[in-house]
């Protein structure tokens, strides 16, 4: 089944220069890019891109944190693109996420020690949680003329 997914990388991750890297697990895992962008989002466009946390008790920092730098978001597609993206990313929580995942190699500050500061989680990364996710996301953050449809020279082996 070829979905789409998208994938963002936080102002955490981009301050520490691991756009590269996370581009290349992505590229590796067979999951092509079909677009991307480098945007500074403002709070009304973070608070509609996590609408579905606007109740939590961490919604305003969360907001606070992926508005405070720059972000990286790509759309990737491929056989089982939204839960292979999640399984790339690791669980929401750094302490949780497994080793060999982004935010268990990269991010170290738990959910429960960020909320305890009143700092949104620092986990470096975002991919969509669902299939309805990712298609209301994509549609959010790209235009159609923004992505891209071609062959890489891969898919002849992955598929
Ligand atoms: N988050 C937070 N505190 C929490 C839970 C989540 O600051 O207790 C932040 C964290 O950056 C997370 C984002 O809110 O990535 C969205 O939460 P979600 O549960 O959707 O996790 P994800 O889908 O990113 O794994
Ligand atoms: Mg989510």
């Amino acid at each position: 089944m070829i979905e789409r997914s998208l994938v963002i990388v936080k102002p955490d991750g981009v301050e520490r220069a691991l756009v590269g890297e996370i581009l290349k697990r992505f590229e590796n895992a067979g999951l092509k890019i079909i677009g991307i962008k480098m945007v500074w989002i403002d709070k009304k466009f973070a608070e509609t891109h996590y609408a579905a946390h606007k109740s939590k008790p961490f919604f305003k920092e969360l907001v606070e944190f992926i508005t405070e730098g720059p972000v990286v978001a790509f759309a990737v597609e491929g056989v089982h693109a939204v839960d292979n993206s999640r399984r790339l990313v690791g669980d929401t929580s750094p302490h949780e996420a497994a080793p060999g995942t982004i935010r268990g190699d990269f991010a170290h500050i738990s959910m429960a020690y960020a909320s305890k500061k009143g700092l949104g989680g620092k986990n470096v990364v975002h991919a969509s949680g669902s299939k309805k996710e990712a298609d209301e996301e994509i549609k959010l953050w790209f235009k159609k003329d923004e992505l891209h449809s071609y062959t890489t020279v891969h898919e002849k082996h992955v598929f």
